[in-house]
């Protein structure tokens, strides 16, 4: 099998098991891929990721320009700012999962690290996540919010939107995006229980020992 045609099954695998699981509903969220020729596997707008099509995901030049398949998200512009401020980005993933959404509305939601430290899994797969403001559906703003990070962060919250996380791969991309769910939930499950948090050292051990970006 082509590695483009392994990509559009892999895509096709990992959004229905991500809806299937409730990760994201309706036609919401998107996955892309870069591939090693330099243009881009896109899902396509107002397709849901339980119902993909290997045969009609967008395909797209290295300038994000479309070569075929469906017509892509309208979230482009938030993949592109990954790809084009850090060139290890294989794949990027973005949902409307539930935690993580509730999690950016919350008052005490620390901006520059929205996921407290409740297991060393979130701060391995994702260093520090930053919440970004609010943006109408479609807005260009959020791409630029992105590379206003420039390169810093692996993964971003959108406040009252979702997760858009980059990793070196699809499956990578894909695992740190649901880690970054369950440690919300897991931070919502425990809130105003007084959890028993990773102390400031257990963290820096982590860091450390996985060499995160922090
Ligand atoms: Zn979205």
């Amino acid at each position: 099998m082509s590695e483009e045609a392994r990509a559009r099954e892999d895509i096709c695998k990992i959004a229905k098991s991500m809806f299937d699981r409730g990760l994201t509903c309706g036609a919401s969220g998107n996955i892309s891929v870069r591939l090693s020729d330099g243009s881009f596997l896109v899902t396509p707008t107002g397709s849901s990721m339980g119902f993909l099509d290997p045969a009609r995901i967008s395909h797209m030049d290295a300038k994000m320009r479309h070569l075929g398949g469906d017509k892509p998200t309208k979230e482009i512009p938030l993949h592109a700012a990954f790809y084009d401020t850090r060139a290890e980005t294989g794949a990027v993933v973005h949902l409307h999962s539930t935690h993580s959404v509730a999690l950016s509305m919350l008052p005490e939601t620390d901006p520059d690290n929205v996921l407290p430290p409740l297991t060393p899994y979130g701060i391995m797969r994702l260093g520090k996540v930053k919440l970004l403001p609010f943006f109408l559906p479609g807005d260009a703003g959020m791409g630029e919010a992105v590379r206003g990070l420039a390169g810093r962060r692996s993964a971003v919250l959108l406040a009252n939107h979702g997760p858009v996380v980059a990793g070196k791969d699809l499956w990578a991309a894909a695992y740190a995006t649901e880690e970054l769910e369950e440690t919300a939930k897991l931070s919502l499950l425990t809130r105003g229980l007084s959890p028993k948090m990773l102390s400031d050292a257990e963290v820096e051990a982590v860091v450390t020992k996985f060499e995160v970006d922090w």
